[in-house]
């Protein structure tokens, strides 16, 4: 059975490979933000089942941001049960692969002397990693408060590691899932707590900043990322040290 953590009342963090999946509930009802890898999706059923729900359940699915690792549940349950994916406007078309904003193998190859590079690579090569995937529907969330989905996200425009990345404030809850704009952790990193992904990963590094400012702002202490475990610390404390940290 996956583990299934609840870091707020209704809030579940699972995991697939190296990466975060969130869970909200409102009764028989959730949201999921973010799928996974591809290989992951037994994994993000299972989670959904050790709550007790079915993936049927879930009304609405977010996506933070494009990239494989976070697409992979969210491309099969949409096919499967026809549930709707959301994402910012311009990440919609990421999403429909109009252009990719991702890291390829070949940039991971100056790398590959580097600790755990390579283990890395192959693990998650076996989840899927290098799967063409594709979800041609995905709907655009407006930045206007909450969405009409269970756990009522609200999404936060932190463009910069892709061009359209979405963050998801549950303000009830003081919860920030902060997809890849803020991680706590990285298979390719060797620094724990609040930090920004290596920057092979990002897409324009000039905007990242822009982002961490707007999460800066948010009223949260319980920081959900996409990668690590969850953080329990005011968000401006997240972001300055991730500034600080630098990479
Ligand atoms: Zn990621």
């Amino acid at each position: 059975m996956t583990a299934v953590d609840e870091v707020a009342p209704n809030v579940f963090r699972a995991t697939g490979t190296d990466v975060n999946v969130v869970i909200l509930q409102d009764g028989d009802a959730l949201t999921l933000v973010d799928g996974g890898y591809p290989g992951d999706v037994g994994a993000i059923e299972n989670a959904i089942r050790s709550l007790g729900r079915r993936p049927e359940d879930v009304q609405g699915m977010l996506l933070t941001h494009a990239h494989i690792d976070h697409m992979g549940a969210l491309a099969s349950f949409h096919q499967r049960f026809h549930i709707p994916v959301f994402a910012d406007p311009t990440e919609v078309a990421h999403a429909r692969r109009d252009y990719l904003e991702q890291a390829t193998a070949k940039d991971f190859i100056p790398m590959l002397h580097k600790h755990g590079v390579l283990p890395w690579l192959l693990r998650v090569a076996r989840a899927g990693a290098t799967k063409p995937l594709a979800i041609a529907d995905a709907q655009a969330v407006l930045y206007d408060g909450p969405l009409d989905l269970p756990g009522a996200p609200v999404p936060v425009a932190t463009h910069g590691h892709t061009s359209g990345h979405a963050a998801y404030h549950l303000p009830q809850h003081g919860v920030i899932i902060t997809g890849d704009a803020l991680v706590t952790a990285h298979p390719l990193s060797k620094l724990r707590g609040p930090q920004l992904l290596p920057p092979v990963f990002d897409h324009r590094h000039g905007d990242a900043g822009a982002a961490l400012e707007h999460l800066a702002a948010l009223e949260a202490d319980t920081i959900v990322p996409g990668h690590g475990p969850a953080a329990f610390m005011p968000i401006a404390d997240a972001v300055e040290q991730a500034r600080d940290r630098g990479r």
